[in-house]
């Protein structure tokens, strides 16, 4: 079973089966100590560079800025879904992502079934406070 991932407009979405799922803009949060200096990196998406597929795991590289200390710089393959059934599932990226290079001892521990459809994120509109 094999699904179509592709990046659209430069980098700003991610496409899985034609489908756009992913966007530019998200917050992540992640372990990775070559990216900044932080101890967890606080990141703005600005750009995906890469999307592949590490079993039914679905992977992207980004570039973007780390908010808490400003540096610009791009990241390792991080996990933002899943595939089951030939079908994408978010997984829950407001919480800590992490990289997926990390796993020496394969994927033992597969009972995080996280129900991840929330429904309406991503919304740049919420300014919120002045
Ligand atoms: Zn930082």
């Amino acid at each position: 079973m094999s699904v179509a991932l592709r990046l659209l407009d430069d980098g700003a979405w991610v496409s899985v089966n034609d489908q756009r799922r992913v966007s530019v803009s998200e917050l992540w949060r992640f372990p990775d100590p070559e990216f900044c200096d932080c101890e967890l990196p606080d990141l703005v998406v600005e750009g995906f560079l890469d999307v592949g597929a590490d079993g039914r795991t679905v992977e992207t590289r980004v570039y973007g800025q780390c908010i808490a200390c400003g540096t610009k710089s791009t990241t390792g393959w991080l996990p933002v879904g899943r595939i089951v059934d030939g079908e994408f599932r978010d997984i829950d990226r407001e919480s800590v992502l992490r990289p997926t290079v990390a796993a020496s001892s394969g994927p033992g521990a597969d009972g995080d079934e996280t129900d991840g459809t929330d429904a309406e994120k991503g919304k740049p509109g919420d300014s919120g406070d002045s």
